[in-house]
């Protein structure tokens, strides 16, 4: 398969690792939001959120703290996003999953997006499609 995330895995394509397991690997991303900006992977190929299994997400996530705590004492930030962009409609390029870790400090000029909020009976409506229980 021909991609890239694997090919990074396999020590095809050259990374700046952060942290490596069994699993799961930790890398700079080449073009950052902030210094700092890491992705995390998991080193068998999963396109997104419905393909990775909970066990290997759990793998991720797990690295994905690490990874989290080791920036916020190593760069002294205050905080961090961590998002994952799930199919190419939210932004998804590299179609093997990835969490976006991303430095924050105050003043940094990154704006999370806009909240509108509902209109009248349109939470309810929204509700019945999508509630599992
Ligand atoms: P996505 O938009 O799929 O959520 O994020 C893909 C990320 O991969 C982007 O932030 C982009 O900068 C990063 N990226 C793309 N190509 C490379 C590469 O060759 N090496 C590294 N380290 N990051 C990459
Ligand atoms: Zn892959």
């Amino acid at each position: 398969m021909d991609c890239l995330f694997c090919k990074i895995i396999a020590g095809e394509v050259p990374s700046d690792k952060v942290y490596e397991d069994e699993d799961t690997l930790a890398f700079l991303d080449i073009n950052p939001v902030k210094p700092g900006h890491t992705l995390v992977v998991p080193k068998q190929h999963f396109a997104n959120l419905e393909e990775i299994t909970d066990e290997q997400l759990a793998k991720v996530m797990s690295t994905v703290k690490k990874v989290g705590e080791s920036i916020k004492n190593g760069l002294g930030v205050e905080g961090y996003n961590v998002t994952e962009n799930n199919d190419p409609i939210a932004g998804q390029v590299i179609p093997h999953i990835h969490f976006h870790i991303i430095p924050r400090k105050e003043d940094d000029g990154i704006k999370l997006w806009p909240g509108t909020p509902y209109e009248e009976g349109e939470d309810q409506e929204i509700l019945s499609k999508i509630r599992i229980f």
